[in-house]
């Protein structure tokens, strides 16, 4: 399958997944681009150039989003966003090459952002709903004190909420947690006397993505739904 070919199925599933749950609000589809090189992250941006669908690549790496940040930017309108760890020493290379930290965990690199941004930044705070220990985010109950920090800075404007999913075939439990990212992104709105639509969630792969859809995703960010399995 082409690429496009894929994308054209992911699209099919969102829509059907949207369809199913009577949603009427868009759903992006982020492209997880880790591990292919850039031309291939060129090649994707097309596709959803010629899709006319928007145009959103999610890099892991600061490094790889550096490496292909020219050939990307090759394609009108292509946006690219940070879905992986962000450590200090690469916030200066970070916001050389992206539009969106969708990474944001914590109020101590919050600070550390903003200290070296320039004008505007979205920041999505990435949480950590299903506990497990190997997933990035911050824990629920910090959640709070961070979007008070956004809200303080200079330069981070609060953009939505991500977190990578329960990895796990039951159903009910992977809805659980993405659920939990929804009712976090509702409470946030409600503290911040914003609408909920202002507020992206960043949540679903290529395993899950109906799920996520069926609670609310705004953004799903597909890899090997896409791409094939991903090179070591
Ligand atoms: C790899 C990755 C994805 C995509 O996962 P697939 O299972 O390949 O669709 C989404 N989000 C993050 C943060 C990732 O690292």
């Amino acid at each position: 399958m082409s690429i496009s070919e894929a994308i054209a199925t992911a699209r099919q599933r969102i829509d059907a997944a949207s369809a199913a749950r009577g949603r009427t609000e868009s759903v992006t589809l982020e492209l997880a681009v880790k591990t292919r090189t850039p031309e291939e992250c060129r090649e994707a941006a097309r596709a959803l150039a010629d899709a006319g669908a928007p145009i959103l690549l999610g890099h892991n790496r600061v490094q790889e989003a550096r490496a292909s940040a020219e050939a990307i930017r090759e394609v009108a309108g292509a946006r690219v966003h940070l879905i992986g760890p962000l450590q200090s020493n690469k916030i200066n290379h970070a916001l050389s090459c992206v539009d969106v930290i969708e990474s944001l965990d914590s109020a101590d690199l919050a600070a550390k952002i903003d200290a070296r941004a320039t004008g505007s930044l979205p920041v999505f705070v990435e949480v950590n709903v299903s506990g497990e220990p190997t997933k990035h985010g911050c824990a629920p109950c910090d959640v709070r004190p961070l979007v008070e920090a956004v809200a303080a800075s200079s330069h981070l404007e609060l953009a939505g909420f991500m977190t990578v999913g329960l990895n796990s075939p039951v159903e009910v439990d992977v809805r659980a947690a993405y659920a939990r990212l929804r009712d976090l992104r509702d409470q946030a709105a409600r503290d911040l006397g914003t609408g909920e639509d202002a507020l992206a969630l960043s949540m679903g792969m290529s395993r899950d993505l109906e799920w996520a859809v069926a609670e609310g995703a705004t953004i799903v960010r597909l890899g090997t739904a896409i791409f094939g399995a991903r090179r070591a």
